[in-house]
C-alpha cells in the first residue's frame, strides 16, 4: 500500500486518502464539502479579540458547551478569552471537532498578537505609575 505523509500532523496515511485520519484535517482544500470545513481564521480571530468574553469565537467554530462556559464567566475573566486569541494567532486552536480553522494566515496573525500587547503593556505602565504616586504619597 502506498503512503504519504500528513502535512498537518506528519501521520503515515494511505496516499488516496483525502482526509487524515490521526488529526482528521482534510488533505486537499477541493475535497472538503463547504459544510464540513472549520470556520475560517480571520472572522474566528476578530470576534475573539472584540466578543471573545462572550465565548463567540466558541460558539462560532462548533465549540458550544466552552462557548456557553466563557459567556457564563465572562471569558474566564477575560483570561481564558485572551489565551484563546492567542492560540488563534499563532494557529493552536482548534475548533469543535479538533480541526485548525481555514485560511490561516500567520502575517496577520502575528500582526495583531502584536497589537493587542499594546492596551496591556499600557495598563501594566498605568499599574506601576499609580502604585509608584500611591507610594509616594504614604511616605510623605
Ligand atoms: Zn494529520
Amino acid at each position: 500500500m502506498a503512503t504519504k505523509n500528513c502535512p498537518h500532523c506528519g501521520a503515515e496515511i494511505d496516499s488516496e486518502a483525502q482526509r487524515c485520519y490521526v488529526c482528521k484535517e482534510w488533505l486537499t482544500d477541493e475535497n472538503i464539502p463547504a459544510e464540513d470545513k472549520p470556520q475560517e481564521f480571520l472572522p474566528t480571530l476578530l470576534f475573539a479579540y472584540f466578543l471573545g468574553v462572550f465565548g463567540i469565537h466558541r460558539f462560532y467554530t462548533g465549540n458550544i458547551p466552552i462557548g456557553i462556559t466563557q459567556l457564563l464567566t465572562f471569558g474566564g475573566c477575560v483570561i481564558w478569552a485572551y489565551i484563546d486569541f492567542i492560540l488563534i494567532c499563532f494557529n493552536k486552536f482548534k475548533d469543535g471537532q479538533g480541526r485548525h480553522l481555514s485560511n490561516y494566515n500567520a502575517n496577520i496573525g502575528i500582526t495583531l498578537f502584536v497589537i493587542s500587547l499594546i492596551p496591556l503593556v499600557i495598563l501594566i505602565l498605568a499599574v506601576v505609575a499609580m502604585t509608584a504616586l500611591f507610594t509616594a504619597a504614604i511616605i510623605k
